[in-house]
C-alpha cells in the first residue's frame, strides 16, 4: 500500500524528479507501481502491456520467478563487493558464461554499470591499446618538472586518437559516447567538449542516396567507409557501430552484408572494431547476439540493457586476448587500465544476469521467437497499407513503423508535429505502452510476449496510426 496520497506523488514526480530525455515543463506523470509478465500496473491500478521492454531491457517478463529467486538468494550472501582488486563467485561465473556465449575470441570481461559506460570503456581501451602497442606505456608521467614536454613519455610514431562512427549513431550520453554519437538534436550542444570523430553515412536500407538501389546499397556504404579508412587509418584507434540496427537513430536497419564488410575493412586497415550490442544484444535480433548473423567477432564488444533481464544496472565490455595482452606488465610499467566504476561487477546484477541466461536455456527463448516474428509480420502486412505508413521494418523482435507525410517521396512529417507520440498516446488509452522516436513508432516487447498480447499491442498501434495521421 502506498504511504502518500497519489496526487502528492504525481506532483513530486512532476516538480522534483528530473526525468531523462524529458521536457519537464510538459511532463505528464506515468507512475508504475508494479509489474508482472509483460504487464505494467500504475499507481491507479491501470494495466498496460509493456511494448517497450522498459527501454530495451526486459527479456523474460517482469518478476520472473527464477530471476527473482536468484537475486534474493544473492542478497542472503552479499549485496556488493568491489571489483577494484577483489571479486566474488557470482561475478566470476558470469564472466565465464559471457565469454562462452559471446562471439569467438572475446575472452576477457570488464564490468561496468550501464550501456554508456560499456562503450566509454571500449573507447578508452582502444586508445590505450594502441599507445601501449606502439610504445609500451599508456600513461602520461609527470616527473616533477614544470616543462610541459617532460610530462609525457616519448610520443609514439603513430598516434591513433580518433574514431570512426556512423551517421546518426547513438552510443550513450557520457562525453566519450557523445563524441562518437551523431544525432544532432541530442549531441550538437556538447560539441565544444568532444574529441574528433570521422563520420560515415548511415547505411539506411529505407532512405537511400540517388541512384543507389537495395542491390548495391551495402557496397555503396562500404565504399564510403573504405575511403575514410584508406586516408586516415594511421590515426584511427577504432570504429564503433551498432550491429544490424541503429536503435535511437529511428530503428534504422542496415543492409545485409554491411556488418561483415565493416569487419573486413577494419582488419584490412588495422583499425579496432567496437560492436555496441547494448540495444541489440541478448536475443533481440532473433539470435543471442547480432554479430552472430554475419559471423563477426569484433575486437571490443559492449553489452548492457538485457543482460540482467531488465532487473539491475550492469554492463560489460569484452575484449580479445590481443587487447588484454597489451595491458599486461609490471605495476611500474604503468600499463594498467586506470578506469573503474564503484558498482562494476555487482553480485546482485551478476546473479540476475546468470538467471537470465538460465531462463534463455530452460525456456528455449530463442526458439519461441520465429512464431512471434511471423505474427508481427502478419500485422505489418495490414499496417503497411495505411495511407501515411512509409515503411514497416523488423529485425528479429525489433520492429518499427515509420510515418511520413508523403509515401512516394518519403517526405517526413515535421518533427514538431510529434506524430509518433500521438500514436503512443492513443495506444496508452488502450492499455499499451510504447515509445516513439520522432515519427517512428517503436515496437519492442519483452521476448516473453505471448501471441495474443502481440495481437492486442498491434491492434492498438494500428488504430493509433489511423488516428494520428488522419
Ligand atoms: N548504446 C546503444 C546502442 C544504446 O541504444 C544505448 C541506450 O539506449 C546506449 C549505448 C547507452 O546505454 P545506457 O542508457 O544504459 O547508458
Amino acid at each position: 500500500m502506498l504511504k502518500h496520497n497519489l496526487q502528492e506523488l504525481r506532483e513530486w514526480d512532476r516538480t522534483i524528479v528530473w526525468h531523462a530525455f524529458t521536457q519537464m515543463a510538459e511532463y505528464e506523470p506515468f507512475v508504475i507501481e508494479r509489474a508482472e509478465g509483460c504487464t505494467l500496473v500504475d499507481i491507479d491500478g491501470r494495466r498496460y502491456l509493456d511494448g517497450a521492454s522498459s527501454l530495451w531491457c526486459n527479456i523474460h517478463g517482469h518478476r520472473h520467478p527464477k530471476i527473482d529467486a536468484a537475486v534474493r538468494e544473492q542478497l542472503d550472501k552479499v549485496a556488493h563487493v568491489t571489483n577494484l582488486g577483489s571479486s566474488n563467485p557470482t561475478t566470476i561465473l558470469l564472466a565465464k558464461r559471457l565469454v562462452d556465449i559471446a562471439p569467438p575470441g572475446l575472452n576477457h570481461v570488464f564490468f561496468s554499470d550501464d550501456g554508456a559506460t560499456s562503450v566509454e570503456v571500449a573507447i578508452k581501451m582502444a586508445l590505450q591499446y594502441w599507445r601501449q602497442k606502439t610504445k609500451g606505456s599508456g600513461v602520461f608521467v609527470w616527473n616533477g618538472s614544470s616543462d610541459a614536454s617532460q610530462k609525457r613519455l616519448p610520443t609514439p610514431l603513430m598516434e591513433k586518437t580518433c574514431y570512426v562512427a556512423l551517421g546518426e549513431a547513438y552510443h550513450g550520453d557520457t562525453l566519450g559516447c557523445v563524441s562518437v554519437g551523431g544525432i544532432e538534436q541530442f549531441h550538437a550542444t556538447f560539441r565544444p567538449l568532444l574529441f574528433e570523430t570521422l563520420r560515415v553515412p548511415t547505411p539506411d536500407s529505407y532512405r537511400m542516396p540517388d541512384g543507389v538501389t537495395p542491390e548495391n546499397v551495402c557496397q555503396y556504404h562500404l565504399d564510403r567507409l573504405e575511403l575514410v579508412l584508406a586516408e586516415h587509418h594511421d590515426r584511427i584507434a577504432a570504429l564503433v557501430m551498432e550491429p544490424l540496427v541503429q536503435a535511437a537513430a529511428g530503428m534504422i536497419m542496415h543492409p545485409p552484408g554491411y556488418l561483415r564488410g565493416v569487419r573486413e575493412l577494419t582488419r584490412k586497415y588495422d583499425v579496432l572494431m567496437i560492436a555496441d550490442e547494448v540495444a541489440v544484444g541478448f536475443g533481440r535480433t532473433g539470435r543471442m547476439f547480432a554479430c552472430e548473423h554475419e559471423g563477426v567477432s569484433p575486437d571490443l564488444f559492449c553489452i548492457a540493457k538485457g543482460m540482467t533481464g531488465g532487473y539491475l544496472p550492469m554492463a560489460a565490455t569484452l575484449a580479445t586476448d590481443e587487447i588484454w595482452q597489451a595491458f599486461l606488465g609490471t605495476y611500474s610499467e604503468s600499463k594498467t587500465f586506470y578506469h573503474g566504476h564503484t558498482y562494476g561487477g555487482n553480485p546482485l546484477g551478476a546473479a540476475a544476469a546468470l538467471a537470465t541466461l538460465d531462463v534463455f536455456e530452460e525456456e528455449r527463448t530463442l526458439e519461441t521467437l520465429p512464431a512471434k516474428m511471423q505474427r508481427l509480420d502478419e500485422h505489418f502486412a495490414r499496417i503497411a497499407r495505411l495511407p501515411h505508413v512509409g515503411d514497416v521494418r523488423r529485425r528479429g523482435m525489433i520492429a518499427a513503423v515509420e510515418l511520413v507525410q508523403d509515401v512516394a517521396s518519403k517526405e517526413p512529417y515535421p518533427w514538431q508535429e510529434r506524430r509518433g507520440l500521438r500514436v503512443c498516446d492513443h495506444a496508452l488509452t488502450e492499455g499499451v505502452w510504447i515509445r516513439p522516436l520522432g515519427n517512428v513508432v517503436v515496437i519492442l516487447p519483452p521476448l516473453a510476449i505471448l501471441l495474443d498480447e502481440i495481437d492486442r499491442m498491434m491492434g492498438a498501434i494500428e488504430r493509433g496510426i489511423a488516428a494520428a495521421t488522419k
